[in-house]
């Protein structure tokens, strides 16, 4: 009796130290892949945000403090322009007769970029690119190539009212002297001395194309595009997260940190 009751007692003991091994087990295992996992892809973000949002305030914070790259249109036109590239050489010609260069090219190009960004990990801001629809898709598809499938599309949206726009607009004021163009805002950031420049001492101006209904319609020209181009990654089935632009920079700059999940690649 003794003896099966302890053989019993042994087994279950047996049992719940294989159970409770493979439970632990399991949960190291899971973890170390969720890692690899993650740092398999790489985050590529998309900024969307009407004017005044201060989505490039906040591109220039990430570049400066947590090691972010950007590229734009501009950039890679440059590039591929001054290296005299086969794509540079179909666009130089273009760019000088002042004509728009086709899409083809642009695109052709950014995978050329993404392509050569395997020297650092660094999270990537693409900068006014993608700007159409065409773009978009053409992008999304870019993506799901092989060669760049370690990348993760994120899509960022900045939103602010039309109201706030027009505030923060409105009230811009531009230092007059040409090389040095500081701006001021009558309401959130003032110059010591009214009208006169801080800097260099030169009389502010207001912006002339600063009128309410020029950005109203600059404000609602951009939500009709930006909406376009949201539901079609919503359809591409890219996930969309928004942050509130209508609060100071250092909390916009925190919100993103937080929803984007970025700060542990700042410290790695
Ligand atoms: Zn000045």
């Amino acid at each position: 009796m003794n003896v099966v009751s302890g053989k019993v007692a042994f087994g279950i003991a047996l049992i719940v130290l294989l159970v409770g091994g493979f439970v632990v087990y399991m949960k190291f295992f899971k973890k170390t892949t969720t890692v690899e996992k993650r740092e398999k892809f790489r985050d590529l973000f998309i900024f969307f945000g009407p004017p005044a949002c201060g989505k490039g305030t906040l591109a220039a914070r990430l570049k400066d403090e947590l090691k972010f790259i950007s590229v734009s249109t501009g950039d890679v036109l440059r590039q591929n322009v001054a290296q005299e590239t086969e794509l540079g050489k179909k666009a130089q010609p273009l760019m000088a007769k002042g004509e728009l260069v086709p899409d083809e090219l642009i695109n052709a190009m950014i995978r050329d970029w993404l392509e050569k960004q395997s020297a650092t990990r660094s999270p990537i801001i693409l900068d006014g690119y993608p700007r159409t629809v065409q773009q978009a898709k053409t992008l999304v598809e870019m993506l799901k190539g092989s060669k760049n499938n370690e990348f993760r599309l994120r899509i960022m949206r900045f939103t602010v009212s039309e109201q706030e726009a027009v505030d923060r607009i409105v009230c811009r004021v531009v230092c007059s002297n040409k090389s040095c163009q500081k701006v001021y805002s009558t309401k959130a950031l003032k110059s010591k001395v009214e009208g006169i420049c801080d800097v260099c001492g030169s009389p502010l101006s207001k912006r002339c194309d600063d009128t309410e209904d020029v950005i109203k319609k600059r404000f609602n020209d951009y939500m009709k595009s930006e909406s376009e181009m949201l539901n079609f990654f919503k359809e591409a089935g890219v996930e969309i997260q928004t942050i509130s632009a209508e609060q100071p920079m250092q909390k916009v700059f925190e919100a993103f940190k937080e929803v984007a999940g970025v700060n542990a690649i700042s410290e790695s």
